[in-house]
């Protein structure tokens, strides 16, 4: 699926599930397009003295709720219309978990493996020297996503600060924390899903013991989540990365998997060289069979529409749980759902890194960090209140978990949009609407 498609994909699928719930017209109407997209051009002094030339995008797509938010992404094939579509699930997103904060995302078109890290900061301050204007502590505050991280978090918070003279580290989260960072950002994605994951299993019939996943990509989500669902107990027998991934029947010790990944950058190497490698029997799989395996979860953890109507058939998972953004594509909804896989959605499930990001940015304001403890006991929390939540959509009203967290954000999208009067409430003098 193409970024425009993909973009178009969001919003049809915001209509299909508002129309069923029957959301005003007005307030879908206001979800099909941004409020703001700046697009720039970043030029950048390359190391041979060479200049570059490097698209930009930072879309601000709903701030009814408050500043919008959203990661910035460096990746060849970002598009305006992709960071349409992630900029629309963010403003799903922190109404799911109810922070006060709008939709937002932000991208550079490149592939960061190309630069020397001179030339990465070049870029990371120049794309804060074209947005400085059009971002801020009050307005729209960026973050990162797939190839940005704290240094280049820290990098753009002090462009940001230089050009406006003063401190201002609310501007940007997933800073480190030396400069104003929070405590517990990092695997914040991975530790609300976890959370979401066990809400989930103590409603059903899951137990974490008889439960076997299969994760795709061990990145930063990833990683986190599969460390903590081994520690309370289930089984991780399959991982992927871009290369490939590996299967074992006995469960893999995601631990030192993911540190050897980090030293060889070779997941498969991990079992088949040196001697701190536990050795352990394993097949080699490919990304399409690790989606196709029998296990109870599978966590799509990489990239976006890797489940779609051609494979949604193959997954005989009980359960996805969505780290990724938009791993599933709309025209799965049905099919998954007839099959009864059930769906934690992207805006649930992923939420837990926006949740963080809302803390440091409330830190920043008040001056005053965050314990390790409170950070995740608050974390905890609004992820067990959201679930809640939606889980009470789920059964009430007899939808799936993506349709019952689309109208729970819908709905409080809906009231900061129609306390400001509606056509209704205009034309006919009534009170409400
Ligand atoms: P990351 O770069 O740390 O990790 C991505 C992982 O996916 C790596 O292991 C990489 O090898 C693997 N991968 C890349 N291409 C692949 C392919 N073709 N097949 C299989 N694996 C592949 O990124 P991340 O931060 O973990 O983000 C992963 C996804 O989660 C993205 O969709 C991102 O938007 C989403 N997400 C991340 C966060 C966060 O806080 N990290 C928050 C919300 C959503």
């Amino acid at each position: 699926m193409g970024h425009l498609d993909a973009f178009q994909d969001a919003v049809a699928r915001v209509e299909r599930i508002g129309e069923a719930a029957e959301i005003a017209e007005e307030v879908l109407d206001a979800l099909r397009r941004p409020k703001a997209v700046l697009s720039a051009d970043v030029r950048v002094r390359m190391d041979d003295g060479s200049t570059r030339h490097f698209e930009a995008f930072r879309c601000q797509y709903n701030d009814v709720l408050g500043p919008t938010k959203g990661g910035i992404r460096f990746h060849p094939e970002v598009s305006q219309a992709e960071v349409s579509a992630l900029a629309l699930w963010m403003t799903l997103k922190c109404a799911v978990v109810d922070i006060p904060y709008g939709g937002g995302k932000g991208g550079v078109v490149v592939d960061p493996k190309d630069l020397s890290r001179l030339e990465l900061e070049r870029l990371a301050r120049g794309y804060m020297r074209a947005m400085a204007d059009f971002v801020g502590p009050e307005t729209d505050i960026p973050a990162p996503d797939v190839n940005t991280n704290a240094r280049i978090m820290g990098w753009m918070a002090d462009e940001y600060e230089t050009i406006h003279r003063m401190k201002a580290p609310g501007v940007i989260t997933g800073k480190p924390i030396a400069l104003g960072g929070s405590e517990g950002r990092e695997e914040a994605t991975g530790r609300g899903c976890f959370h979401v994951i066990q809400e989930f299993a103590k409603r059903t019939d899951m137990k974490p013991d008889q439960t076997r996943v299969a994760m795709q990509g061990i990145g930063n989500g990833g990683y986190h989540v599969a460390r903590l669902l081994q520690q309370e107990g289930y089984k991780i027998v399959a991982v992927s990365d871009s290369k490939g991934g590996i299967y074992s029947d006995e469960g893999f010790d995601v631990e030192s998997l993911y540190q050897h990944k980090q030293e060889t950058r070779k997941l498969d190497g991990v079992y088949c060289e040196g001697s701190v490698c536990e050795m352990i029997e394993h097949d080699t799989i490919s990304n399409e069979e690790l989606l196709a395996l029998d296990v109870d979860v599978l966590v799509p953890a990489a990239l976006g529409g890797v489940i779609t109507e051609k494979n949604a058939g193959d997954v005989k998972a009980k359960l996805i749980a969505e780290i990724a953004n938009g791993p599933v594509t709309s025209d799965a909804d049905a099919p998954l759902h007839e099959a009864g896989v059930r769906v934690l959605p992207d805006v649930l499930a992923n939420a837990g890194g926006v949740t963080v990001s809302y803390f440091e940015w409330v830190q920043n304001r008040g001056g005053y960090p965050w314990s390790l403890a409170t950070v995740r006991e608050r974390l905890e929390e609004m992820m067990s209140k959201a679930f809640t939540r939606i889980w009470e959509i789920h059964k009430s009203e007899d939808v799936p978990l993506r349709d019952a967290a689309y109208r729970s954000a819908l709905h409080r999208i809906a009231e900061g949009i129609e306390i400001h009067g509606t056509r209704n409430w205009f034309s006919n003098g009534s009170s409400s609407g």
